[in-house]
C-alpha cells in the first residue's frame, strides 16, 4: 500500500532519526519500571568557595543506567520523565537520596572541625513547582534524615521561573520561608527581566555555563566581562551569592574571582562522581 510504502521510504531518507524516535520510544516505555529497578544512582560534584579553595558542598545530578544503553544522561531522560509525568516520584527520591547523602557527610565528618556542613543542590524541574506535594515532601525528607533546612538548596532554572505567578511562586516561599535555599539555574540564558529578581524568593545566582566559556580566551572579550561584572553587583547588592558552572581551567577560576563570583563548579575541581569521592575531596581541603 501506498503509506506503507512511504513510510518505508522515509525510513531510508533518514535512518538516524528514525532510530531517534525508537529508542525516544524505547526508554518512554522503560521509564516508569525503571524506578522500581533501582536504575538511577546520583553522582556528586563538588560546590568549591571562590576565595579559598574549600569544597561547600556538592549538586547532585541524577543519572540512568539503562540496562541495554548503559549510563544514560540526564538530557536524555529528563525531558521524557517530565512529559510522562515520571519527574514526580523520581525528583522526590533524587531529593530524598541527596539529602541522607548530605547527612551521611556530616555524620562522616562528625570529628573534623574544620570543615562546615556540607550542603546539598538538587535541581527541580517545573512539574515538581506545579505539584500540590512539593512543600510537605520537603519538609518530611528533612525531618526524616534530620537534616536543616539550611544545608538543602534547590535549583530552578530561570527560563521556569520567567513569567512565573504567585500560585507558582508560593511553594518556593514557603521552602524560603523555612529557611531552604533556592537557587536561579542557568541564569543568563532566560532574557529575565533583572528588576524581577527583587520578585523571586531566590538567594542565590547560578551564572550559565556560557559566561565561563567566554572566559576561556585570554584576555577574555571586555564586554562579556562587563556583563559578567554588572550581574555580580546587581546580585550582591540584592544579597544574592553568585555560583559559576562550567569552570574548566583554572584561568576562568581565577578570572571569575577577581569578577567577585563567589562559589564554582566544574570540572577543574571535579567532574561529578561518586559520594565518597566528594567525602575525600572535602576531607583532603581540610588536611592539605
Ligand atoms: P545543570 O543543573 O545546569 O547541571 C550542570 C551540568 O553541567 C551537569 O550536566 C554537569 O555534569 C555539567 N558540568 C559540570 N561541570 C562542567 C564543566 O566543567 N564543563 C562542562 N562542559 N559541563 C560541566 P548533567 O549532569 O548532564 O546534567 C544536565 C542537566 O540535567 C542539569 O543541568 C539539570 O538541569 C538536569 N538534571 C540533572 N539532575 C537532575 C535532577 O535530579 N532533576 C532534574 N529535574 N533535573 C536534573
Ligand atoms: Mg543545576
Ligand atoms: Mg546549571
Ligand atoms: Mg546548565
Amino acid at each position: 500500500r501506498a503509506k506503507s510504502a512511504g513510510g518505508n521510504r522515509f525510513e531510508l531518507a533518514d535512518p538516524e532519526a528514525d532510530a531517534r524516535a525508537i529508542t525516544r520510544h524505547g526508554l518512554t516505555t522503560a521509564l516508569p519500571t525503571a524506578l522500581d529497578r533501582g536504575e538511577f544512582f546520583i553522582e556528586y560534584q563538588p560546590l568549591v568557595h571562590l576565595g579559598d579553595g574549600s569544597v561547600r558542598g556538592a549538586e547532585a545530578l541524577v543519572r540512568w543506567l539503562h540496562p541495554q544503553h548503559g549510563v544514560l544522561s540526564p538530557d536524555r531522560f529528563i525531558p521524557l520523565a517530565e512529559h510522562t509525568g515520571l519527574i514526580v516520584p523520581l525528583g522526590r527520591w533524587v531529593l530524598e537520596q541527596s539529602v541522607r547523602q548530605a547527612r551521611e557527610w556530616r555524620d562522616r565528618h562528625g570529628g573534623a572541625e574544620a570543615l562546615g556542613p556540607l550542603r546539598i543542590n538538587v535541581n527541580l524541574s517545573p512539574c515538581q513547582l506545579t505539584h500540590p506535594g512539593l512543600v510537605q515532601d520537603t519538609v518530611d525528607i528533612l525531618e526524616r534524615t534530620g537534616v536543616a533546612p539550611e544545608a538543602l538548596c534547590l535549583e530552578v532554572t530561570e527560563s521556569a521561573l520567567i513569567g512565573a505567578d504567585d500560585d507558582l511562586l508560593k511553594p518556593l516561599r514557603r521552602l524560603a520561608e523555612m529557611g531552604v535555599d533556592i537557587a536561579l539555574d542557568d541564569f543568563g540564558t532566560g532574557y529575565s527581566n533583572l528588576a524581577n529578581l527583587r520578585r523571586l524568593p531566590v538567594s542565590v545566582l547560578k551564572l550559565d555555563r556560557s559566561f565561563t566559556q567566554s572566559m576561556q580566551q585570554f584576555p577574555a572579550d571586555p564586554v562579556d566581562l562587563k556583563i559578567v561584572e554588572g550581574i555580580v553587583s546587581l546580585a550582591h547588592s540584592l544579597d544574592l551569592a553568585v555560583t559559576v558552572e562550567g569552570v574548566e581551567t583554572g584561568a576562568q577560576a581565577e578570572q571569575l574571582r577577581l569578577l567577585g563570583c563567589d562559589t564554582a563548579q566544574g570540572w577543574y575541581y571535579a567532574r561529578p562522581g561518586p559520594p565518597e569521592r566528594l567525602h575525600e575531596l572535602a576531607l583532603a581541603d581540610t588536611t592539605a
